[in-house]
């Protein structure tokens, strides 16, 4: 890997203003999914270590909560425009450590860093509220003010965006946030914390600790002194997170699995609907959230719309994320490699047929062929549970309403996508979907000025918009009397 800065490779965890390496053989190895090979180690912080976190954040917390929201403003427009300039240094840091391809690893870092500049704005504007007083004596005001400090648990499949979505509206609304990264990617969330340090954040404004997820998510739950945990990650750890910081009623923010429908009705434009499935199942080789996990085609459309899926999906060059033109990295491990393999086995033996993948890929590791097929069966593993991974299974339907109920016949609600250019079905099915988020004649939904969250067990709360911040704020009602 070849940067243009150097310094932006870092393995080092930042407590408070100190940055602290891996121990010898107690770090945690960092390795490229691509090969395998550990491309560096970061440290196992002790208990002790995160309290230090908290400690440090402590400090700095009044004087972060009491600073005008335009130079906290100013600070993370400084941190957003250094993200922009190292673009191309931190995709290739993100790459290495997730396998996304470079180009896919750049989106990733440019879109979310919007939401450090959408945040900086929107911190201007945490409006209070004179509310209109029943009593003549009385004056009711609302004010809204930073929630404390603020810890970020993030996943390994946008190690890079996960973290500017939370830490955007934390440090916009005067909270300081620690975060804790997957320890399968740990050096993207590094490498920001080198340019917050660099674009003028004072030390325990923003803390990256690295170490066993266990005890981290322990100490953040039981911690009197965290006011709020923002968890993106897999539904049973959100669980765990709840549970775990009933004792103290924490107040969480859960972006957690999904199992989106994608629906294809039979006034869809066919050529777009291919288009829109190929990114909404295959972008980050189908390891987001929002992917789309079970693919409903109107019965007298399936089979040309399946051989055009099959067609493109076939045709997508996998590679090294970081070799020019490649759309399809590897699978983040081996684990990602049995669930595929099991959904597909499932629906093969419900009696669906293959039209194309399949199989394990001629790279090995964990490198899998993007799968299509067809006839699978509406009770098959599959559309129960979220694949994550390149399997599109192609369910038919022959009725709006068929096709409504099988997409809501789930215990997830993050996203859903459908095609159709009836407008009158436009708005009903889009009402009906029990979803947080609907792409309507799209496959990309997420950008910072829409609310980005689930219903039913797919979270808690929204990040992204002007809702988004509200989640980083605590409303106060003072009620003056004796007027
Ligand atoms: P995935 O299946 O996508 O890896 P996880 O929910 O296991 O999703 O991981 C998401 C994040 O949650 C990662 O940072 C991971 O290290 C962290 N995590 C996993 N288990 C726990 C736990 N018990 N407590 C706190 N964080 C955890």
């Amino acid at each position: 890997m070849k940067l243009n800065d150097p310094t932006l490779f870092c393995a080092d965890a930042l407590v408070g203003g100190n940055w602290i390496a891996a121990d010898g053989p107690d770090g945690i190895a960092v390795t490229n999914p691509a090969d395998g090979s550990v491309i560096a180690t970061v440290p196992s912080l002790s208990e002790a270590d995160i309290q230090g976190a908290i400690a440090a954040a402590k400090a700095v917390r009044a004087d972060w909560a009491a600073r005008p929201a335009r130079q906290r403003a100013a600070l993370l427009r400084r941190w957003h425009d250094l993200i922009v300039e190292n673009a191309d240094d931190l995709a290739q840091i993100l790459t290495v450590e997730q396998g996304k391809p470079l180009a896919e690893a750049k989106g990733e870092i440019l879109s979310n860093a919007a939401y450090l500049e959408w945040f900086a704005e929107e911190g201007k504007r945490i409006y209070g509220e004179v509310v209109p007083s029943p009593a003549p004596d009385r004056r009711v005001i609302v004010l809204k003010q930073p929630i404390g400090i603020c810890a970020a648990i993030t996943p390994w499949n946008f190690p890079n965006g996960m973290i500017t979505r939370k830490a955007g509206p934390a440090l916009a609304a005067g909270c300081p946030i620690i975060v804790k990264p997957a320890s399968q990617t740990p050096l993207s969330a590094l490498s920001l914390a080198v340019l917050a340090e660099r674009a003028g954040l004072p030390a325990g404004v923003f803390q990256v600790v690295t170490g066993k997820a266990s005890m981290i998510g322990h100490v953040f739950c039981k911690s009197p002194d965290i006011a709020k945990i923002s968890f993106t990650g897999s539904t049973e750890v959100g669980r765990w997170l709840i549970r775990e910081s009933a004792d103290d009623i924490k107040k969480l923010s859960l972006e957690l699995g999904g199992n989106a429908p994608f629906l294809v009705f039979e006034d869809a434009d066919l050529d777009a609907a291919v288009e829109g499935a190929m990114i909404a199942k295959f972008r980050n080789s189908g390891q987001t959230c929002v992917c789309a996990n079970r693919i409903y085609v109107h019965e007298n459309i399936v089979e040309a719309f399946a051989k055009r899926l099959a067609k493109a999906a076939s045709e997508l060059k996998l590679g090294s994320g970081t070799q020019p033109c490649v759309e399809q990295g590897p699978l983040i491990d081996m684990a990602a490699v049995d669930k595929i393999e099991a959904h597909i086995a499932d629906a093969l033996d419900r009696g669906a047929r293959l039209l194309t993948g399949g199989q394990r890929h001629a790279l090995g590791g964990s490198w899998f062929e993007p799968t299509v097929m067809v006839d699978v069966s509406s009770d098959a593993l599959v559309a129960r549970e979220e694949t994550f991974a390149p399997l599109a299974p192609i369910i038919s339907f022959s009725t709006e309403a068929e096709a409504i109920a099988l997409a809501n016949d789930s215990e997830f609600g993050l996203a859903a996508y459908f095609y159709s250019r009836d407008l009158a079905r436009v708005f009903r099915v889009a009402e009906a979907l029990e979803t947080g988020i609907v792409g309507i004649n799209t496959g990309m939904i997420a950008n910072e000025a829409a609310p980005f969250g689930g219903i039913k067990q797919s979270g808690l709360g929204r990040e992204g918009s002007r809702h988004g911040i509200e989640d980083y704020v605590e409303m106060k009602y003072l009620c003056i009397a004796g007027l």
